[in-house]
């Protein structure tokens, strides 16, 4: 029999199922087409999941598509079984998953981008008719011509056309060779390799290969690390990187997008985004800086960790993954130490220069000594003055920009607070302002407290302060200062005038870490490196030890031997023994209290203006998630609620429930449970809307 047809879509949604549609008679789509739908009363563009369903609804109840969107090119089957993958593994709808690889506003641009092709074609068939048609020779050799001129447009991208050729030392070639091998074994392979070393040398040997052997390469980086500098050094090697990234313009990226589908090997240069291009025939993905927290996406759902849903892309695409850190994570070491991933690793700097040496000043004892000046210690600004005299650059990181990070009133001892977010306002000078480092909420500098009308004084020094204090002990020195207070004309040229040697002291927060090479910089120090070490995160020591390894690789650059200055309240800490070379085992430690990566966490949290309903919604939640794992085997660890340390956003107040899961073959299910007790709850408190799940949160 030849009822209707009907089909099922997913909608930019947060569905839990992908709605049923009717397709009208002598509409035709297929898996991946893209069409206007009604929902809810609004109208959506979908794509169609499935084919030729049996409806579980009333029929006659059942809506019709309203037209497939022939304009808009199609999403491949492959697409829809990574999206599906990644919203089983986040929690989230697959809706939310299309809405993040498929935003609204590219969705017009694609279709103008579709239309072009479209004309282009069908121009061609013209031509082609006409030239069937010509009788006279030369006609038709015109008509050629004309033909081969628009096949040339549309498949100029189509061309591999490759660059110079890498050369590696021999410890890169061994390097590069076992990456091979554990490829060759189907392993992940994490390579583990001091800052200049040559990693990205030798990612640009095996995409090279990937290319030639006419797969596609997708090399991911962290937001901050996507410098010109890196484009280019890519360029040299294959001429058609296609870059992609949150700041490239609407336009440039529809047309990578386009780029992508249009086939042929590509390799896109991006961040975590770029895994939800159009990606086909896919061999190798690149996953540098693995261990770098901006790889997890906070807001929106889904809340996706580019580094591990690489690895869901790799499995669907049948592509290999290379992960590359100085500093691996320890969920990747964990993943090496089961077998899962191979480590390989590359000890052995390109310039031969040793790592610079670390030299811990404990600032507690000097100021008993009278070491200090202020925020610096006078061997601190020995060692500065002994680098500057020497024709040399110094780097100064103090994690906390503005000149105060906190005030205090002297009478009352109050502390001025955002009223949203219920934490410290700043000082920030030049102008005067007290600012929210949170939510970014501003008020003008009284320097009065504002409840009793005592002085304010302030506590602690940010980079402000400590640029100040530098340019009182070195006032003939040119300083500068990098931090996200920097108007953002002003970043690029003061590192080009850092690298350049014009600034001999340059000040700022974690921006100066990372990315760049300067030839003359021979010192780095940290003040105050306690405030990189918090006491409420177990993940805050791996990280500052990976932002100080990271900050170290800065100095002595080109063989020369750099040095490395810490100055802290608290010298004992493991996090400083592990820079000198100590082997303070994270990893066991993360085993011993249940952290990940031995268990898997997912916190709740919990969204609402008023803070009574909130308290009241989020106890009930927890004992409804209880309920859900009463009769489970190994049921999860569930704390709170709890108020995190930012509590209030904007103005809602904020609670968080942290479910803990042992790490064993239930998992998956065991998630899927706790999902679907959030989703019953939420509909049956009609509270859906405050509730989020973050997967692994960063
Ligand atoms: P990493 O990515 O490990 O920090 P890089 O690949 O940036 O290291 O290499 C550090 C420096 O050494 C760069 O300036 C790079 O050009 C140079 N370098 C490394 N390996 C080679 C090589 N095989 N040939 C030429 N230059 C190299
Ligand atoms: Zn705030």
């Amino acid at each position: 029999m030849d009822g209707p047809a009907f089909i099922q879509v997913i909608l930019p949604l947060r569905l839990e199922w992908d709605p049923c549609y009717r397709l009208p008679e002598g509409m035709r789509a297929e898996v991946g087409s893209r069409v206007r739908v009604q929902f809810a009363h609004k109208e959506y563009v979908g794509t169609v999941s499935a084919l030729d369903v049996t409806p579980e609804t009333a029929v006659e109840r059942i809506q019709p598509v309203l037209s497939v969107e022939e304009g808009l090119p199609s999403v491949l089957p492959e697409e829809i079984r990574f999206w599906k993958a990644v919203a089983d593994y986040y929690l989230c709808s697959v809706g939310e998953v299309y809405k993040a690889a498929y935003p609204a506003l590219k969705r017009e641009q694609e279709a103008v981008q579709a239309r072009e092709q479209e004309r282009l074609e069908s121009r061609m068939e013209v031509l082609r008719a006409k030239m069937d048609k010509a009788r006279r020779d030369d006609t038709r050799e015109r008509y050629a011509d004309a033909l081969r001129v628009l096949e040339e447009r549309l498949q100029a991208q189509d061309v591999l056309s490759l660059g110079k050729d890498v050369e590696l030392t021999p410890a890169q070639e061994a390097a590069a060779k076992a990456i091979r091998d554990a490829f060759s074994r189907g392993k992940t392979a994490l390579l583990e390799g001091v800052t200049g070393s040559g990693k990205t040398e030798i990612y640009l040997k095996l995409a090279r290969e990937t290319l030639l052997g006419g797969k596609s390469v997708l090399y991911l980086v962290p937001e901050i690390a996507l410098s010109r500098q890196l484009e280019q050094r890519i360029a040299a090697v294959f001429p058609d990187v296609q870059v992609f990234h949150s700041g490239v313009s609407a336009t440039r990226r529809r047309t990578v997008a386009t780029r992508v589908r249009s086939g042929g090997p590509y390799l896109v240069l991006g961040t975590r985004s770029a895994l939800f291009l159009p990606h086909h025939g896919l061999g190798l993905i690149i996953v540098d800086e693995e261990h770098d927290t901006s790889y997890k996406q906070e807001s929106p759902a889904p809340r996706y960790n580019g580094r591990d849903t690489a690895i869901m892309l790799s499995v669907i695409q049948g592509a290999h993954v290379l992960l590359g850190s100085a500093t691996p994570s320890l969920e990747s070491l964990y993943n090496t130490g089961i077998g899962r991933y191979e480590k390989v690793d590359l000890s052995e700097r390109f310039h031969h220069g040793e790592e610079a040496a670390v030299q811990v000043i404990d600032t507690v004892a000097e100021r008993r000594k009278r070491g200090m000046e202020g925020d610096l210690s006078r061997k601190l600004l020995h060692e500065i003055r002994s680098t500057l005299d020497a024709g040399e650059q110094v780097l100064v990181l103090r994690a906390r920009r503005s000149y105060a990070p906190t005030l205090q009133c002297t009478e009352c001892g109050q502390i001025p607070k955002c009223p949203h977010c219920h934490i410290p306002l700043s000082w920030h000078r030049n102008p005067d302002r007290l600012i929210c480092h949170y939510c970014g909420h501003t008020e003008p500098y009284t320097g009065t407290c504002p409840s009793c009308g005592g002085a304010l004084q302030p506590i602690g020094a940010g980079t402000q302060r400590i640029e100040e204090e530098l340019r009182s002990f070195f006032p003939e020195r040119t300083i500068a200062r990098l931090d996200s207070d920097t108007p953002d004309g002003e970043e690029a040229g003061i590192i080009r005038r850092f690298a350049a040697g014009e600034i001999d002291i340059l000040v700022g927060t974690q921006i100066i870490t990372k990315g760049f090479d300067f030839d003359r910089l021979s010192l780095v120090a940290v003040i105050q490196a306690d405030s990189l070490m918090g006491q409420q995160d177990f993940r805050a020591d791996e990280r500052a030890f990976q932002l100080l390894q990271q900050f170290r690789g800065r100095s002595g650059r080109r063989g020369k031997g750099g040095k490395f200055i810490i100055q802290t309240r608290e010298p004992g800490h493991p996090v400083y023994a592990r820079l000198q070379g100590g082997e303070a085992d994270l990893l066991s430690e993360r085993r011993l209290f249940g952290y990940p990566p031995y268990t898997r966490l997912v916190h709740v949290i919990l969204r609402d203006p008023n803070e009574k309903r909130l308290d009241f919604l989020s106890r009930e939640l927890r004992n409804a998630i209880l309920a859900a794992f009463l009769d489970a085997d190994t049921p999860p660890s569930v704390v709170g609620p709890y108020a995190p340390v930012v509590d209030r956003v904007g103005d809602e107040s904020v609670r968080q429930v942290r479910v803990t899961f042992p790490r064993n073959k239930s998992l998956p299910e065991l998630k899927k449970r706790l999902a679907k007790a959030l989703g019953d709850f939420g509909k049956e408190r009609k509270y859906t809307a405050h509730i989020s799940i973050d997967v692994d949160p960063a």
